[in-house]
């Protein structure tokens, strides 16, 4: 451990630490997983302020290292004072200091050595004595901003606040499941981790069973030209189906070197990875980890280090894209109907055959919404959404209709006006070429209305005037390659088979094989299942049978 020389301390790109209570949580657990921990233990108490307590079983401090660690500037990640080199989470020697300074500070460590020493910081106050525990590191921090008062004033509600460190600590379990984190609040647990090293393991404790159930993993490596050079790039952790979404981006996670980072534009990289799957207003759960060697990687960019600088950004994030469509195209997104039996679902989605849907036999129509089938050995109950699974085939053939050329377009007389917001309005504008290649003629005439006098009607399909919203949305985030997808599947679903119609078995078998032949069969354009599996073991089970062997 050394204090930080005044050039190097100039050169990092320090700012104010501790903002909030999740602030402090993810200093100390950094300093836990930079330890070596196995397991690390954070207990909450309120929302925070009154007292957090982060405990692991890493290489702990001697008296020497624990009296200073907690002085300004002193680190013992640093050992050339290289900021380029930088591999572990840390490394500006000013956590502990500065949460001392806003809090009342204990520590606990011991290094392996037969004693233990306990450090407490109180208003200014050091004090150093020698007490028992095992190899690790206990800190606690209790009356958090108790000399800061407009900083405690400008705090949410504690349950906000408990949210937001429950969060952060969901990222790291997630992003680092080879360690076993546990999360306690008000004396109950939240979740723990098994630090099995599995993602699928750490998903089902920080969510659910279902998340865990509808979600594949994945683990990818590229190569990645930095400057002239190939670098490595891997790609790993999980990604919950499209059945699966959430309508904010909190939970596609990201880290780059084992640090949960927040940049939108991986963020949206993996959300590019889900392509036409995810219907437009929602979001997926997903948490990638990317490894890259350390130089092509800048953790000096951020106070709070919530993002880096990576060299060959775009490429970096090209990476993550493929790795996630490419996981995706191949997981079977059939959801496994959890047939309200309760039964003891198996974690596992069903094994089957990619082919399944070529040698299903269509046996009966339910309500005149839902194909009933037979599938597999004949062991396998399928129900398709025949609405669902229309809307994905017209999809995909509006697709291929439109792929390559421009999108045929029809006048509209007299022409439609749109009211957008002022800024949308101005991206119509900016987006005129686009626009004018997906089929729409369209002009903003001031004060955030939009004049539409030509829509896309690719296969005779006229569209709304009002899904140049949609579009113009997916042309803003920048979705690929030009927003089509959006308006496409708008297009695919209004003259679609509706729930309610008779089918006879000639089209339904019919509806079924086609749906088998698509590229993305197990999802309609809007991200919703086409198709639910339920197994014959299912119901024997919930019949109290044995299933048929064989
Ligand atoms: P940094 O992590 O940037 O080095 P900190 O103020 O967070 O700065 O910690 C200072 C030093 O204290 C670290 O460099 C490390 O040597 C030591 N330290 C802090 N927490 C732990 C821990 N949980 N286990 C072992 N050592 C720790
Ligand atoms: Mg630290």
């Amino acid at each position: 451990m050394r204090r930080l020389d005044r050039e190097t301390v100039d050169r990092i790109a320090a700012g104010e630490v501790v903002t909030r209570p999740a602030r402090v949580v993810e200093e100390l657990l950094e300093n836990a997983l930079d330890a070596g921990a196995d397991r690390v233990e954070v207990a909450v108490t309120g929302g925070g302020t009154e007292r957090i307590r982060v405990d692991d079983d890493g290489r702990g401090m001697s008296e020497d290292e624990a009296t200073l660690a907690v002085e300004r500037h002193t680190t013992s990640k640093l050992p050339e004072g290289d900021l380029r080199a930088v591999e572990t989470l840390g490394f500006r020697g000013e956590a502990l200091a500065s949460i001392a300074d806003v809090a009342t500070l204990t520590l606990t460590t011991n290094d392996g050595g037969p004693r233990g020493t306990r450090v407490r910081v109180e208003d200014g106050e050091v004090t150093v004595d020698t007490t028992g525990r095992g190899r690790g590191t206990t800190v606690e921090v209790t009356d958090l901003f108790h000399n800061r008062p407009a900083r405690r004033e400008s705090l949410a509600a504690p349950a906000t606040e408990f949210e937001r460190i429950s969060d952060r600590v969901a990222a790291y379990a997630l992003l680092r499941p080879e360690v076993a984190v546990t999360l306690d609040h008000d004396g109950r647990r939240t979740f723990a981790t098994p630090g099995s090293g599995s993602v699928a393991d750490a998903a089902l404790a920080v969510y659910d069973r279902e998340v865990a159930r509808e979600s594949t993993t994945l683990g990818a490596e590229t190569g990645v030209a930095v400057d002239d050079r190939e670098v490595s790039v891997e790609v790993r952790g999980l990604l919950a189906y499209p059945s699966i979404t959430r309508a904010s981006t909190d939970h596609v996670r990201v880290a780059i070197n084992g640090r949960p980072v927040a940049m939108p534009d991986l963020r949206r990289a993996i959300e590019r990875g889900y392509g036409s799957l995810l219907p437009g207003d929602r979001h997926p759960v997903a948490a990638l980890s990317v490894s890259l060697p350390a130089r092509a990687v800048d953790p000096n960019v951020h106070p709070t280090k919530e993002r880096v600088a990576l060299r060959a950004a775009d490429a970096v994030a090209d990476a993550v894209e493929e790795a996630a469509a490419d996981a995706l195209s191949t997981a079977d997104l059939r959801r496994s109907a959890d047939v309200a039996m309760d039964l003891e679902a198996a974690l596992d989605p069903v094994e089957t055959a990619p082919s399944v849907l070529g040698d299903v036999d269509v046996i009966g129509q339910f309500r005149d919404s839902y194909v009933l089938c037979a599938a597999g050995d004949g062991d396998e109950l399928l129900v398709v959404d025949q609405h669902a699974a229309h809307e994905r085939i017209n999809y995909e053939r509006l697709r291929s209709a439109v792929a390559a050329s421009d999108v045929p377009s029809r006048r509209l007389d007299p022409p439609a006006t749109l009211s957008l917001s002022p800024d949308a309005a101005a991206a119509v504008e900016a987006h005129a070429d686009d626009l004018s290649a997906l089929g729409f003629d369209a002009a903003p005439f001031g004060g955030g209305a939009v004049r539409v006098r030509a829509v896309p009607a690719p296969l005779g399909r006229v569209a709304d005037p009002e899904s140049l919203r949609d579009a113009l949305a997916g042309l803003r985030e920048g979705e690929a390659p030009d927003g089509r997808d959006a308006l496409l599947a708008d297009l695919a679903c209004h003259p679609s088979l509706k729930a309610g119609d008779d089918l006879s078995d000639e089209a339904a078998a019919a509806l079924v094989e086609r749906l088998g032949a698509c590229d993305r069969p197990f999802a309609c354009p809007h991200g919703r299942p086409t198709v639910l599996a339920i197994d014959e073991e299912h119901l024997a089970r919930g019949f109290d049978r044995h299933p048929r062997r064989g």
